[in-house]
């Protein structure tokens, strides 16, 4: 399950409540990882625009329990496409 660019992060929040995201970014690595419980409502907007102004895609997390191994991204070591 993943979110549209083209939708809004805030109102992918407010319909669908996961408990936290993930980052993905264009070159698969997992960028990013962010709980809701341990973020205000405010800065995990602010965080969430940022990771899709990076051109990252955000897939929600809804279990009680979650981890990711986030990585360093490897774009930067490939030319732009
Ligand atoms: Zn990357």
């Amino acid at each position: 399950m993943f979110i549209n660019r083209l939708e809004t992060a805030e109102g992918w929040m407010m319909k669908h409540k996961p408990n936290g995201y993930i980052a993905i970014c264009q070159c698969g690595r997992t960028v990013g990882a962010m709980s809701l419980d341990r973020t205000e409502r405010k800065e995990a907007g602010q965080l969430l625009g940022q990771w899709i102004s990076d051109g990252c895609i955000l897939q929600p997390k809804f279990d009680c329990i979650w981890s990711a191994e986030v990585t360093s991204c490897v774009c930067d070591k490939k030319a732009a496409s």
